[in-house]
């Protein structure tokens, strides 16, 4: 580690009030949460990447609250207040991101969006039919209105079922524009980024907080983690990564596809995107093998993302795949996102599963009001 100069460390290291760790949407949106509390605090974002390098920027920026299927799937598991609950923290969330950088500053379009079903997948929805007006009875105060409907299989998928269950609420957005967006006005926040910093260790007591890098120590008087799939290098074990594969088209000629899609009970995933098809999932094709942080894609996944394109999303027309990626998703045994005091000054906001773009700004602002 090489020394710091006096002023290296007066301006820069010493007397940081708050730092987080990690500068994807929860980090961005907790700083800039924090500022508002503390206009004249010196708030600094580390992260590891040269750009975010876990999920945030990584995404298929669907702006979603669930499908029916998954919330038929957690009533059973975890009861109604738990499903309402979270999908109020959902929309919640997306006023909020809608209200931070605007819906310009990410393209944000509300062209609906609907959960598919596959032929042999009958008998999963006809429980999801019968369960249709519960779940709307119990979503409609979040809503002001019943969110789901039922709507005609109107884009011409192959091997599917004649309905989907649809929602006019659903949105998408530029995933990467959203990230550009925030990641700007923290800087006229006065808020600093310092990119490809990685937090090697940090010790949280009563004596002091300690942060070390590679590159040199700190000790800011608050710490909040926002390090969502890579935080059990900070001891916190509710978090498992997940890895999420996805692949882009070329520009296809008049797509009719417009809006975002569940299918396979929320394990596939598609949208338009400037004329193109972008399509995730296949995780449930290898669970163990994704539960990882390498960053690479794999053959099983790839060829399987393919074969939906090909057999069922686009049958009759031919594409061209562009580009193939993958990002770091943060699961645990339970889909609430884990919002929480560690210990003396140090904070967490992670757990944020596949719905980051919906909770990711409500749970920057949780954390903030919770250190503040
Ligand atoms: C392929 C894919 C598709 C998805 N699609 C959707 C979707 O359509 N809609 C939706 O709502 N959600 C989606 N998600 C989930 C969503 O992207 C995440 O829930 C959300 O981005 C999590 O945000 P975050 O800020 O908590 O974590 P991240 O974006 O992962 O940010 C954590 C940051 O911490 C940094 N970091 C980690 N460890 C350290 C360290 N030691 N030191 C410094 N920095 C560190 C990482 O580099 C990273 O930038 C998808 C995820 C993936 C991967």
């Amino acid at each position: 580690m090489d020394a710091l100069s006096y002023w290296e460390h007066k301006h820069w290291l010493s007397g940081i009030d708050f730092a987080i760790v990690g500068s994807g949407i929860v980090g961005i949106n907790c700083a800039l949460a924090l500022r508002e509390k503390h206009p004249k605090a010196k708030i600094v974002i580390f992260e590891k990447g040269i750009l975010p390098k876990g999920a945030s920027t990584k995404n298929a920026g669907f702006s979603c609250f669930g499908s029916v299927s998954e919330m038929v799937l957690d009533l059973e598991k975890e009861g109604e207040e738990a499903v309402f609950s979270l999908v109020q923290k959902r929309f919640k969330g997306v006023a909020l991101l809608r209200k931070t950088i605007g819906d310009q500053a990410m393209d944000y379009q509300q062209l609906g969006g609907h959960e598919v079903f596959l032929d042999r997948q009958s008998s999963l929805f006809e429980n999801c039919a019968q369960q249709l007006s519960r779940v709307n009875t119990l979503l409609s105060p979040i809503f002001k209105g019943a969110p789901f409907e039922l709507r005609p299989n109107s884009f011409q998928f192959k091997g599917v079922l004649p309905q989907y269950m649809s929602s006019s609420y659903e949105g998408q957005i530029d995933t990467g524009l959203m990230m550009k967006s925030l990641i700007h006005k923290a800087q006229e926040k006065n808020i600093l980024i310092w990119n490809g910093v990685p937090v090697t260790h940090i010790e949280a007591n009563a004596a002091k907080n300690l942060l070390k890098t590679p590159f040199f120590e700190c000790e800011p008087a608050t710490i909040c983690l926002a390090t969502n799939g890579f935080s059990q290098q900070f001891g916190i074990e509710e978090v498992l990564p997940a890895r999420a594969q996805v692949l882009i088209t070329k520009p296809i000629k008049n797509l009719a596809i417009k809006g975002v899609f569940h299918l396979d009970e929320g394990y596939y995933y598609f949208r338009n995107i400037d004329g193109r098809v972008l399509l995730g999932g296949g995780r449930n094709l290898d669970f163990k093998g994704e539960q990882t942080l390498s960053f690479d894609q794999t053959p099983q996944i790839q060829e399987a993302l393919e074969k939906l394109l090909t057999d069922t999303i686009l049958p009759h027309t031919p594409f061209e795949i562009e580009q193939r990626w993958s990002g770091i998703m943060g699961v645990g045994s339970s889909k609430q996102p884990l919002v929480k005091n560690i210990r003396h000054q140090l904070y967490a906001a992670v757990r944020l599963g596949g719905m980051g773009v919906a909770l990711g700004a409500q749970l920057g602002h949780e954390m903030a009001d919770l250190c503040s």
